[in-house]
This record gives structure tokens, sequence and C-alpha cells, in this order.
């Protein structure tokens, strides 16, 4: 901010009277007086007038320098001993990232803060408000507080070059100076876009969230109503109704656990894992809980995992939750009679964690769902998940992790699941900082990886001994 209110300051500062002068000037000149008298040159009559007119004229001088001063209490700039105070004060807004303006007569921006100039690209030259802030209700405001009137709070949005949201605080300043106009604006200009944007997205996610809810329950209340009515009498009718009740209870607990695990994941999710996992035992646990399920469709779940365990920094049930995720969905969009292979390894460098050697297809499309900060000394413990499905089209890729969000043609199956999944396997590898990746082929399937940091001095002894887990081929029965 420039200085140019000190200026002004030092400028109409007025000088105080000097009383001590103005009284030794008139005891000296009637002193004279005095002596022309003794000494026979001033008769006493002409002293006595001589003294009177000196005196008077003292007086006047004295009692104009006194009103022509303003009283001290108003006139804090006059006191010499301010100004590293005022020197902070400039500083402090200087370092202040919220954007300040000083407004003066005219519209003209006296001072602006860098935040304030970053913002409005201004130049050197503040210039007027109007040419670098289009809002005519944040004009007004400033209009009125530069006539003295109240400070108000002015809400306006921009969509280009990008969407924000500002709040502009108005407040007229009286400044100490004589003249027609002592006042000036201060405007401040808070942005609020990304308290909007989460109010928004909180918005978005009840909304979706009891969309999801509306549907298997209006479906359950119409089969409720027709088994009370028409099918009353109909048995089979209603089993087949029961059934499909069944499903949609299930699909409503499915959707309340999910959102249930998200708002836990995002609760912690600034918060580091402490425990360590054997990631190795945790997909074996998932494989085999998940057992009926394939079984159920026919469905042949090989593994390949190391001979010994593989250790990361993690929470057991959110690992847990992160494998089971992406193995359900792999059984769950796979043909039925279809293969699913599950592979994991141990110690590995980013780039082998999250790029495997081979390619699903010659055409496959892979994408970075999350991922930490590239540092050269991390070792990860890793697990791949592949299916033969259908595979998902290159430009869904990067919605997967969305919530709710599911790749047309599955949303509308009685078995379409929440759309939730991998936004909570998204959360959970951020939360672990750890990375996440999609690879995909439409016709040729698709392969998730997960990787996970490991303990810093395991991956140290590792590293200087160049350790590394040997796969070894496990069947389904064994993992
Ligand atoms: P859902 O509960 O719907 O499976 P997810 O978040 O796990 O939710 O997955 C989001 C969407 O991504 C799914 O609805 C599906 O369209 C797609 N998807 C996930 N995994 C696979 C997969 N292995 N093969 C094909 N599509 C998948």
């Amino acid at each position: 901010m420039t200085n140019g209110q000190n200026k002004d300051r030092v400028r109409l500062a007025p000088d105080r009277p000097r009383r001590r002068d103005i009284v030794i000037t008139a005891a000296l000149g009637m002193a004279v007086l005095f002596v022309l008298m003794v000494t026979g040159v001033l008769a006493p009559g002409a002293y006595i007038g001589a003294s009177l007119a000196f005196a008077s004229l003292a007086f006047v001088y004295f009692l104009t320098a006194v009103t022509t001063a303003q009283p001290r209490g108003r006139m804090p700039v006059a006191e010499p001993a301010r100004p590293s105070e005022d020197g902070l004060a400039l500083t402090m807004l200087e370092k202040v990232s919220v954007p300040i303006l000083l407004i003066g007569p005219g519209g003209r921006i006296e001072q602006a803060n860098p935040a304030a100039r970053a913002l409005l690209a201004l130049g050197a030259e503040g210039g007027l408000l109007s040419t670098s802030l289009r809002q005519p209700r944040v004009l007004e405001a400033v209009s009125a507080a530069l006539r003295g009137e109240r400070g108000t709070v002015v809400e306006y949005a921009t969509l280009a070059p990008i969407e924000s949201h500002v709040r502009a605080y108005v407040e007229p300043i009286r400044l100490p100076v004589a003249g027609p106009m002592p006042w000036r604006a201060m405007l401040v200009l808070a942005d609020e876009t990304s308290s909007k944007r989460a109010e928004r997205m909180r918005a978005d996610f009840l909304a979706n969230a009891s969309h999801e809810l509306r549907t298997p329950l209006a479906s359950l209340s119409g089969f409720i109503d027709t088994l009370r009515g028409p099918a009353r009498d109909d048995e089979e009718a209603r089993d087949r109704f029961l059934g499909i009740m069944r499903e949609q209870t299930e699909r409503m607990r499915r959707l309340i656990d999910d959102l249930l695990s998200l708002s836990r994941v995002e609760m912690n999710e600034h918060q580091l894992p402490v425990g360590t996992v054997d990631l190795r035992a945790v997909t074996r646990d998932v494989i085999d809980s998940l057992g009926p399920m394939a079984q159920a469709r026919n469905i042949t779940v090989s593994a390949t995992l190391p001979e010994t365990p593989v250790e990361i920094t993690g929470d057991r049930d959110q690992v847990h939750e992160v494998v089971e995720n992406l193995i359900e969905n792999a059984i769950k969009y796979s043909p039925e009679g279809g293969q699913v292979e599950i592979s994991a390894d141990d110690d590995c460098a980013r780039d082998r964690a999250e790029h495997p050697a081979d390619r699903i297809g010659e055409n496959s499309a892979r994408l970075l769902l999350a991922g930490p900060p590239f540092d050269p000394r991390s070792r990860f413990g890793v697990v791949r998940v592949r299916d033969h499905g259908a595979g998902i089209d290159r430009r869904y890729l990067p919605r997967l992790s969305e919530r709710f969000f599911r790749v047309d043609g599955q949303k509308s199956s009685p078995t379409a699941g929440t759309g939730l999944g991998l936004a909570i396997v998204k959360h959970i590898v951020t939360r672990h900082r750890g990375g996440f990746s999609v690879e995909s082929e439409p016709g040729g399937g698709t392969r998730f990886t997960v990787f996970l940091p490991k303990p810093a001095a395991r991956a140290e002894t590792a590293t200087e001994t160049g350790a590394a887990a040997s796969p070894a081929p496990v069947s389904p029965g064994q993992a």
C-alpha cells in the first residue's frame, strides 16, 4: 500500500503556537522601551502608550496562533512518537491476503494492498474503481460511503474467467482533514467461492442420497399396495413380489451402509493411519468372504500373492473395505462364468506400483484417480484386481470416483450398485497417502490398482538390502 495517507497527514498538520517565543519577544520589547524612558529618550506617557500597543500586538498574535491550532486529542498524527505504529499497520495490510482498498473522492483508488492489486489487476496508478470492478451495487455502496452514509455488505458472483463468489464490505472512513471531502470508502473483498462450492456440494449430495433412497422406497410401497389389493390371493405373485421387495430393502441397506462408511472416512480423512496391516492377509480374507458371491455367478477368482506378508501402514478395516469394493465390483461387472484375477506385490517403487508391466489390451486407457506427491524414497504394497467384463469407455474413467456415478446402462438393473464404492476407495486411499488407478478397454475388461505406503523403517531396510518378496501363485482355495 502506498504511503499517501501519511503524506496527507504531514501536510495537513498545523504548526503549534510557540507561546514561550511570544512572551519573550513581548518582554524584551517592553524592556527596551523602559530603558529608553529611563535614559530620557522616551517620555513616560509615550512609554505607557508604546508598551500597551506592544502588549496588545503580542496578545493578538498569541490568540491567533492558539485558535488556528487543533486540540491535542484530535491530532494524533502531529505526535512525533507514532510513525512506527503507522508503519506496522501498513505492513500488516500489505501482508493480509484479503483484498483491501481505500477509495477517495470521485471513486479514485487511493490505496490498494497487493491482494487487491492482484485481484483487480491494478496498475501502479490505481485509477477509477469503476474501471476495475464492474459491480454496480458495490459502486453504489462506495458512493454512499464517500458521502458519509452507513457501511454496507454486498455479495456478487462472477462467471468469467472462473466462477467466483465475493462478499464486499464497504465502510465510510472520515479523515482528519479540513475541506469539503473528508470521507473515504474502505472496500474489503472477501472470496467466498470455496465455502459456496462446499455448500452446493453438500446440497447436491443430500439431493442425490434422497433420490437414491426414494426409488426403492417407492417400489416397496407400490408392492405393498398390490399385495394388499389385487394380488392378495395370488400366491405366485406374492412370492415374486416379496422377492423383489427383499432386493429393494437390500439395496436400501447397502446405500445406507455406504453413506455411513463415506461419512466415517471423510471424518478422519486428514488423520494419517498409524497401524501396520498385512495386505496379503486382507486380500485372502476378502476373497474368502466373497466366495459365495463368486460361486453364485459361477465366477472363478484366482490370486497371485507373495510368499511373505505385505506390510503397509494403514487402518485394517479401511484397507479391507478398499479391497472388498474392488473385488466385489470385479465379480459384479463380470459376465456369468467369467474370471477375476487378483495379484499383490510388495516393496514397489512408485512407478512400478502405478504402472503394471503389461497392458490389458492394445487400446486400453489408463488413469490415475488418486496419487501421493512423487517421492523417490517411497515404497508401496500393491493390489491389482482384473476382470474380463464389459470394460469402461475412456470418457467415463475420470468420473469413476465421483459419488453416485454409474456408467450408463448400469443404473437401472435391480442389482445396480450405489455408485459410492469407488468414491469410498478414493477417500481411503487418499487418507493413507496411497494411489489408485484404473485401466480399461471396452470389451476387454478392467484392472484397478491400489498402492499403499510401506512403513518407513521397513522400506529403508528393504531398499538397503534390495530384498523384494517374490510372488507365488496361490489358488483361490489357499487364498
Ligand atoms: P457401484 O456400487 O455402482 O458399483 P462404484 O463406485 O463401485 O459403485 O462404481 C461406480 C461405477 O463404475 C459402477 O456403477 C460401474 O458403472 C462402474 N464400474 C466399477 N467397477 C467396474 C468394473 N470392474 N467393470 C465395469 N464397470 C465398473
